[in-house]
């Protein structure tokens, strides 16, 4: 039930309504009786700084950011989380008192999501497939799971060089940077992760990689899109025998650890994984 004393919740992105989301934290907070609201907010870059001025003004608890937002976001903020300030993007914040604090969850989120399929980075080669923000998610995620090399491959050469600058800066790990169209073998790449929009719904035929590679030489290959729920590229690598996963946890569990960052609570592990069953039933 909603009274006057219920949290109140959002999503600031644009577009935002076909955000899953509201869903997600929904379920959550039924799940746990948690007495709040999550709804979204669809913001136009030029309402952005008004809009982190509303979260004060309307005592609204905390919010989520998304696309265009998340670079953008962070000059408005308080204060800002090391980890979202090493990835450069912030998609979580909270309100405490007069002071909103930006997190990044997506970098978190992935970590569970892998977890939960038992994929393990620690001494790992690492192939990050596009050098954008969930990129930089992915990079710094990498780098504080101790893994032995990134290889950035990317279209635009000079973001993968700055995404491997930012990794040599926080982190002690081996680097190297491949242009897109030079990515000829996977071999020794270790576990791929796909972050580059290309194979997104509606343009599903889309893929990074060449026709003529060998996916078998991948040891896990991971896609951040979640719809399809396939991407060509993983499709592929399905195909070659290879263990893949799509970006469907990374979703749910960057929503799960901004749920933990507002209430302050970390649901059971049955919990969460009796949610995300089906949260992901929901979606085949
Ligand atoms: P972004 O910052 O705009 O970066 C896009 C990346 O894709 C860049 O590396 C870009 O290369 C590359 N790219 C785009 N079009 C391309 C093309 N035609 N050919 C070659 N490369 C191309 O976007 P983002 O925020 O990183 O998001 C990327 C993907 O991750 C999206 O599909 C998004 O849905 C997904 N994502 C999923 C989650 C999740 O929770 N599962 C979270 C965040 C993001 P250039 O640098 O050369 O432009």
């Amino acid at each position: 039930m909603i009274t006057g004393k219920t949290k109140v919740y959002g999503l600031i992105g644009h577009p935002v309504e076909h955000s899953f989301s509201p869903q997600l934290h929904y379920m959550l907070a039924t799940s746990l009786a948690v007495d709040m609201v999550y709804t979204t907010f669809d913001v136009e870059k030029s309402a952005l700084k008004a809009s982190i001025e509303g979260i004060k003004a309307l005592n609204i608890s905390g919010v989520n950011v998304t696309v265009p937002h998340k670079v953008a976001v962070m000059k408005y903020l308080d204060a800002i989380d090391i980890a979202a300030m090493r990835i450069g993007a912030v998609n979580t914040i909270v309100r405490e008192g007069n002071v909103l604090t930006g997190y990044n969850t997506d970098y978190l989120g992935l970590k569970m999501a892998l977890d939960y399929e038992k994929i393990f980075l620690k001494d790992e080669d690492i192939l990050i497939i596009g050098a954008g923000g969930a990129a930089r998610a992915v990079a710094v995620m990498c780098g504080y799971a101790n893994v032995r090399k990134i290889t950035v491959v990317n279209r635009t050469i000079e973001k993968a060089e700055e995404l491997v600058k930012t990794i040599k800066e926080y982190f002690d790990i081996e680097t190297e940077v491949i242009i897109m169209e030079e990515l000829v073998e996977l071999e020794n790449m270790g576990i791929v992760f796909q972050t580059t929009s290309l194979g997104m719904f509606p343009n599903i035929k889309n893929n990074p990689l060449k026709d003529n590679i060998d996916y078998s030489k991948m040891k896990v290959a991971v896609d951040l899109i979640f719809n399809p729920i396939e991407t060509e590229f993983l499709a592929k690598a399905r195909k070659a025998g290879v263990k893949t996963m799509n970006g469907l946890g990374m979703l749910y569990y960057q929503g799960v650890k901004a749920f933990e960052l507002w209430q302050g609570i970390i649901p059971e592990k049955s919990v969460l994984d009796k949610n995300f069953q089906l949260f992901i039933n929901d979606r085949q």
